[in-house]
């Protein structure tokens, strides 16, 4: 059974979250799921993943729940960075009647991204805590919030590190996949080849179709930092 996964980057278009630091919320936290998006897809297997607005757009809150309930999403996580002062991470289940299961996910994606933060030199965990939150509340499916540390205090500097929303952004794919129990990719995409022997399973980037081959040069660097394998064709 291939499971759904809905990720909810926190804010959008002309609502921009909290904001500090020279920081806004909206892209860090798009930033995050972008990063647990590829890290879920280059391994692992048996899902199908998708977000709750795909750029900078603005949607409700009841949009966005409507959603993933139409799609029968089987988790839903909403990513958030925190503010008004303080320090740490910290995950929201809903407060009302939820399921065992939902426990569980908490239990395993605030786990995951507390590791991950922790290795980057963040000290404090705020907790596994319950809220009214409007996209806990209305999703019928499994749903977990996460507020990734303070815009507006010292954890800004975290926050200024690509690297460290990239390790928590693959920290809830982690959590996400070991909830959902998807199995891990058995290969990896070979390396890139550039013998004329090269199968199907090779990404092939076709000059002709671009109006330039600088175009087709940089379609085939994107591919390969994904890890794909790809030579240029001329046509
Ligand atoms: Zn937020």
């Amino acid at each position: 059974m291939v499971k759904k996964v809905k990720w909810d980057p926190g804010h959008g278009g002309s609502d921009p979250g909290a904001v500090g630091n020279a920081l806004l919320e909206k892209v860090l936290t798009h930033k995050i799921v972008g990063y647990a998006m590829d890290y879920l897809e280059a391994n692992f297997t048996g899902f199908t993943q998708s977000t709750t607005r795909g750029g900078d757009q603005t949607l409700s809150l009841t949009q966005r729940t409507d959603q993933a309930n139409k799609e029968g999403a089987d988790v839903f996580v909403s990513v958030h960075i925190n503010a008004g002062g303080g320090k740490g991470f910290e995950s929201f289940i809903y407060n009302g009647s939820i399921s065992s299961a939902t426990q569980a996910f908490q239990n395993t994606l605030h786990a995951e991204v507390m590791a991950a933060m922790r290795k980057d030199g963040v000290t404090s965990d705020r907790g596994k805590k319950r809220a009214n939150f409007a996209v806990l509340r209305q999703t019928k499916m499994v749903a977990c919030l996460t507020e990734n540390l303070f815009i507006d205090t010292s954890d800004a500097n975290f926050l200024k590190k690509e690297a460290f929303l990239k390790a928590v952004g693959e920290a809830h794919a982690r959590g996400v996949a070991k909830f959902l129990g998807l199995p891990v990719k058995k290969s990896k995409p070979a390396a890139p080849k550039t013998s004329s022997s090269t199968t199907g399973s090779l990404y092939k980037v076709q000059v002709g179709a671009f109006a330039e081959r600088a175009n087709a040069d940089r379609l085939a660097a994107e591919l390969k930092a994904k890890g794909y394998p790809v030579h240029i064709v001329k046509q």
